[in-house]
């Protein structure tokens, strides 16, 4: 019998966010308003230490309403997964007691960049009707460092085709801002040993 091995997982929001759930607002009525959220918590977020500059919620489409609020913890919680689109995938279905997003409402996931190579699946299979993105494009890796992974070229397409509705550039300026602030900074860039952005980017 093997001994010392793990049996559960805990991927838990860091504490200065879990203090704020409660004085956040119940709804965001616009997607700029819902981003905006979403930037704040991912500028905090690295600033705190307990991961990089992502941020991500998950809201009802129609009528707004905050159902769940993630933010990267990979360095937090040392589980590599732990990415803010994960986190909120998965609060939301912890809160409303299921597996797929799409059942019964329009929930929207509005997250501060195209999702990693990890999140898009996550996205794929969590039920989501639609993505809500601040960019798309290099401009984050340059910035940040990150490998966001192999993403396919028509990665928004093959959302469309599974009936998630995708919309992008939603205040992305604001988004590379916290990105450079990340990139200006000596925050350490978590991946994995030998892998980070492919190309060399000037
Ligand atoms: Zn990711």
């Amino acid at each position: 019998m093997a001994h010392g091995l793990a049996t559960s997982v805990t991927l838990s929001l860091p504490a200065w966010l879990i203090e704020e759930l409660p004085d956040l607002p119940d709804a965001l009525a616009t997607p700029e308003e819902q981003m905006a959220l979403v930037h704040r918590l991912a500028d905090r977020n690295w600033r705190e230490g307990g991961g990089g500059p992502f941020a991500a919620i998950v809201v009802d489409a129609v009528t707004g309403e905050l159902v769940s609020v993630g933010v990267n913890v990979v360095l937090g919680t040392g589980i590599s997964a732990g990415h803010a689109e994960v986190m909120a995938l998965a609060l939301a279905q912890t809160r409303l007691g299921t597996w797929d997003l799409g059942e019964e409402r329009e929930l929207a996931l509005v997250v501060n960049w195209r999702p990693c190579v990890q999140c898009y699946g996550a996205t794929l299979w969590s039920g989501v009707r639609r993505l809500v993105v601040a960019g798309e494009g290099p401009e984050l890796e340059r910035l940040t460092r990150f490998d966001e992974g192999p993403v396919v070229a028509d990665w928004a397409e093959q959302f469309e085709a599974r009936g998630i509705a995708v919309t992008s550039d939603v205040l992305r300026e604001e988004a590379l801002a916290v990105y450079r602030a990340y990139g200006e900074s000596s925050a350490t860039v978590y991946n994995a040993r030998g892998t980070g952005p492919i190309e060399a980017h000037p």
